[in-house]
C-alpha cells in the first residue's frame, strides 16, 4: 500500500511544482494524504432535473433539460454577451455568455435537446444563467452522476486555475491511481460493527463522489466519528496517566479557619450551588490526586467565595494558596475583598502584581518563602521564577480565559508536589467545547444565582436617542445609583478608539454637570488607575467612563446601569461579560446597547440574544453557533490545532457525547494500551498524536 502521507502532492499527474506550491500555502495540502483529506463543502444534486418554471433569482446550482430556441447577441464591449433562450416546455430562462460565443454558436443547435447546469440569478427583474455548463441531453447519464462536489478555493488559487472543478479532477486523479485501496482501517472491526459504521475507505470515496444523500450521511458520520473519536481518546487517555502519575497535596480535615469564617464571617447563606461545589471540591483535594477541576458559574454567581472556601481548606491543612487574576483592577479588588470577609480571622492575604514596589515586593517574596502568607492574590507576575512558595497546595485561576497555555502550566512547576488547580470561568464555555478544550478537567456548575437578584433589563437603541438615555440615566444617579458607560478599546484603533472614549467624556462632563465623573482606560498608570476605581467604588463618583478593563471581575453592587457605546463593536460573550457588572446588588439594573443605525445582519442576531436572555450559558451557544469555535475566546490559546475538517462542535454535539463514551470505554477496558484488541487504535493515536502535535499537558 502507497504511504500516502508521505508522497508529495506535486507528484500527482496534473499537480507539478507549481501547483503543488499554491496547495501548500492556500490550504496546506502537501502530501497527497492531505489531498484527500480536503473535503468537499458542499454537494449539487446533479440526478434531479429542475423546471425552468420553478426558478428564481436566488438558488443554488440547478440542472435543466430542454432546447434553445434561437439566440440573440447584445451589448458592447465589456457587456457584449450572447443569450440563449432556453426552454423545457414550463417557461423560459436566459442563458447568458461573456466568452467564447462564437464557439458556442457553432456548437450549440438550435432544438436538440440539452442538459443545462448553472446557478440562477436575477438582471432586470427576469431570471438568468450565466455560463452554464451545457452538454448534449444523450451524452449524459444523470442516474449515475450523483453528487457533484465542491471544493473551497482561494482566489489566488482561482486565477491559477485551480478552481472547484480543477480540485475535484485531482481527487478523481488520486483514486484512480489508488484504484480502491486508500488507507489503512483506523478503528477496530468490533467497534465498526458495534457503532454501525462503514469502512474508512468507503467514507473516503464517498465523502467526495457520493451518489446519493443517503450515502453521504453515513459517510459524513463515520469521518466524524473518527475525528472526535481521536480527539477524546487522547484527552482521556491523558488524564488517565496523569492520575496516576500525579499524588496531590492531602488536605484531610476541615479546620478552624474554615469553621470558624463559616459561621461568624459569611455574610449570607451559601446557595445549593455553592454548597455542592465545595462538597466537589473538598472530595477533590482529599483524595489522593491532584485535582484539576474547572468551574464554570455565571457572571455574579459567587464563585470568589467558592475560591475564598477552598483556600481555607488549604491554611487548615497546612498549605498556601494563590488565587491568580488577569488584571491589576481585578488583583487589587479580590485582596481586598478577601481582606474584609475575613475580618478578623488569622489569615494574611497578601497583593503581587507587576507595580508592586521593590520593598514591598522583597517582603512579600519572603513571606511567601518562609510561609508566613496564607493566600496571594496575584497577577502574572506571580510566575516569575523567584517567586517561591514554601508550601503552595492550591491555585486558583479566576476568568481563566485570558491566561494562555503556558502560563498555567508554568505553576505546576513552583513545587515538587503539583498544587491543586481549580480553574475559574464565568464566560461558560459551551459543553461540546468544554469536553474537548478541557476534557481533562473534572467539570462544576454554579448554576444558580444568589437569592434576590432582579434579571437585568437590557435594551437595545439607535445613537439618535441618547437624550433619552441620558434623562434615564439622570433618574437614576438621582436615585443614588451608579453607572458605567463604556467605550471599545480595539488594538487596531486604539488612537481612535481614545478619542472616542475622551470625547465621550467631556461631553458627559457638559450633561451632567451636577455630577462628578471618573475615567479609566489601560493606557493610564496602575496608580491613577486605582485611584478612579477607588472612587468610584466608594461612591464618590457617580458615573465611571472606561474602557473593557472593567470587563472582568470587577464588582461594584451599587452600580445598576451599564451603557455600552458602540455595542456592535463587541462580541457576544464580552458584552455578556460587561453586562454582568450590573445587577449584582438588590436594586433593578438595566444594560443599554448603543448601536448605530446601519447593522450587519450579524449585529442584529448578537443584540436580539442579548435582550432576549441574560444566561451565559445561552449566549455562549448562540456564540458558538453565530462565530464557530475557532474565534471563541481560548481555543486560539489552547495549544492545540482545532481545525476540525468534519466535526463541527456547535452542530454535532449529539456525536461528540456518544464518542467521548465510546473513548472512555475504550480506555478503561485497556488502561495500560497494550491489548493487541485494541492494536489497531492505540498506534493510529501514536501517529496523529505526532502528526498534529497534540500535547494536552500542557492546556491544563
Ligand atoms: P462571580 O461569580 O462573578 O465572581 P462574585 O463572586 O463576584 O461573582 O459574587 C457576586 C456578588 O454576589 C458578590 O457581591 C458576592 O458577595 C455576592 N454573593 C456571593 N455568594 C452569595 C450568596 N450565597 N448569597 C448572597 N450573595 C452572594
Ligand atoms: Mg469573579
Amino acid at each position: 500500500m502507497l504511504d500516502l502521507a508521505s508522497r508529495d502532492i506535486k507528484f500527482l499527474p496534473g499537480v507539478g511544482e507549481q501547483r503543488a506550491a499554491l496547495l501548500n500555502r492556500e490550504l496546506k495540502i502537501y502530501s497527497l494524504q492531505d489531498l484527500l483529506y480536503y473535503f468537499p463543502y458542499k454537494y449539487v444534486d446533479r440526478s434531479r432535473l429542475f423546471h425552468v418554471s420553478e426558478l428564481t433569482g436566488n438558488m443554488p446550482h440547478v440542472q435543466l433539460c430542454g432546447e434553445i430556441r434561437s439566440f440573440e447577441e447584445m451589448g458592447e464591449g465589456a457587456t457584449r454577451r450572447l443569450v440563449g433562450h432556453f426552454t423545457d416546455g414550463t417557461g423560459f430562462v436566459d442563458l447568458v455568455w461573456f466568452r467564447g460565443i462564437k464557439y458556442l454558436k457553432n456548437k450549440i443547435k438550435l432544438g436538440e435537446r440539452y442538459i443545462v447546469f448553472g446557478k440562477p440569478s436575477s438582471f432586470n427583474g427576469r431570471v438568468n444563467i450565466a455560463h452554464p455548463d451545457i452538454d448534449a441531453a444523450e451524452t449524459l447519464q444523470l442516474g449515475s452522476m450523483g453528487l457533484q462536489p465542491y471544493y473551497n478555493t482561494t482566489e489566488k488559487m482561482k486565477r491559477s486555475g485551480l478552481n472547484s472543478q480543477a480540485m475535484a479532477k485531482l481527487v478523481t486523479t488520486l483514486f484512480n491511481l489508488l484504484s480502491g485501496q486508500l488507507l489503512p482501517e483506523t478503528l477496530t472491526p468490533d467497534l465498526i460493527i458495534k457503532h454501525r459504521l462503514i469502512s474508512l475507505n468507503d467514507a473516503l470515496r464517498i465523502i467526495h463522489f457520493p451518489k446519493n444523500t443517503d450515502e453521504l450521511q453515513c459517510a459524513r458520520h463515520r469521518l466524524k466519528f473518527d475525528e472526535l473519536f481521536y480527539i477524546q481518546l487522547s484527552i482521556l487517555q491523558y488524564a488517565n496517566e496523569r492520575t496516576k502519575k500525579y499524588v496531590g497535596h492531602r488536605f484531610s480535615k476541615v479546620g478552624e479557619v474554615f469553621n470558624r469564617f463559616y459561621s461568624e464571617c459569611l455574610p449570607f447563606e451559601l446557595t445549593n450551588a455553592q454548597k455542592r461545589v465545595v462538597k466537589e471540591i473538598r472530595r477533590d483535594v482529599n483524595s489522593n490526586h491532584q485535582m484539576n477541576r474547572l468551574l464554570q458559574g455565571d457572571v455574579g454567581s459567587g464563585k470568589t467565595l467558592v475560591a475564598l472556601l477552598s483556600m481555607l481548606l488549604a491554611k487548615d491543612n497546612g498549605y498556601q494558596a494563590c488565587l491568580m487574576v488577569p488584571t491589576e483592577i481585578l488583583a487589587e479588588q479580590h485582596c481586598a475583598t478577601l481582606r474584609r470577609m475575613l475580618g478578623l480571622l488569622p489569615v494574611r492575604v497578601e497583593l503581587l502584581t507587576g507595580s508592586s514596589r521593590q520593598k514591598e515586593r522583597r517582603e512579600i517574596l519572603e513571606g511567601l518563602s518562609n510561609g508566613a502568607i496564607d493566600i496571594l492574590v496575584s497577577t502574572h507576575a506571580v510566575l516569575e521564577e523567584n517567586v517561591q512558595f514554601l508550601n503552595l497546595g492550591i491555585v486558583i485561576i479566576d476568568e481563566q480565559h485570558r491566561f494562555g497555555v503556558a502560563q498555567r502550566a508554568k505553576m505546576w512547576t513552583k513545587n515538587n508536589i503539583p498544587p491543586h488547580i481549580l480553574v475559574m470561568t464565568a464566560t461558560p464555555i459551551p459543553r461540546t467545547l468544554a469536553m474537548t478544550l478541557y476534557g481533562d478537567l473534572e467539570v462544576s456548575v454554579i448554576d444558580e444565582l444568589p437569592p434576590g437578584r432582579k434579571p437585568i433589563l437590557t435594551q437595545h437603541l439607535f445613537h439618535n436617542r441618547m437624550e433619552e438615555v441620558y434623562s434615564f440615566l439622570h433618574k437614576q444617579i438621582a436615585l443614588g445609583r451608579q453607572v458605567y458607560v463604556v467605550y471599545p478599546l480595539i488594538k487596531e484603533n486604539e488612537k481612535l478608539d481614545l478619542k472616542n472614549l475622551e470625547d465621550g467624556y467631556k461631553h458627559l462632563c457638559n450633561v451632567f454637570c451636577d455630577y462628578s465623573i471618573s475615567k479609566l482606560h489601560g493606557k493610564m498608570k496602575p496608580a491613577d488607575k486605582d485611584a478612579e476605581m477607588q472612587r468610584f467604588a466608594s461612591g464618590e463618583t457617580q458615573i465611571l467612563v472606561s474602557t473593557t478593563v472593567i470587563e472582568v471581575g470587577v464588582d461594584v453592587p451599587n452600580a445598576t446601569v451599564m451603557v455600552i457605546e458602540n455595542a456592535e463593536r463587541f462580541g457576544l460573550s464580552q458584552l455578556h461579560q460587561l453586562r454582568g457588572r450590573v445587577g449584582r446588588g438588590g436594586g433593578q439594573s438595566y444594560c443599554l446597547l448603543v448601536t448605530d443605525y446601519k447593522l450587519s445582519e450579524d449585529t442584529r442576531k448578537r443584540m436580539e440574544i442579548m435582550t432576549s436572555s441574560n444566561d451565559g450559558f445561552v449566549i455562549a451557544e448562540a456564540d458558538l453557533k453565530l462565530r464557530g469555535p475557532g474565534d471563541i475566546e481560548g481555543t486560539q490559546q489552547s495549544g492545540i490545532a482545532f481545525d476540525l475538517k468534519i466535526a463541527n462542535l456547535a452542530r454535532d454535539e449529539q456525536l461528540l457525547q456518544y464518542v467521548r463514551n465510546v473513548a472512555r470505554e475504550v480506555v478503561e477496558s485497556d488502561p495500560a494500551c497494550s491489548s493487541p484488541q485494541y492494536r489497531i487504535i492505540w498506534e493510529h493515536l501514536r501517529l496523529i498524536k505526532y502528526r498534529n502535535n497534540w500535547r494536552w499537558g500542557a492546556i491544563s
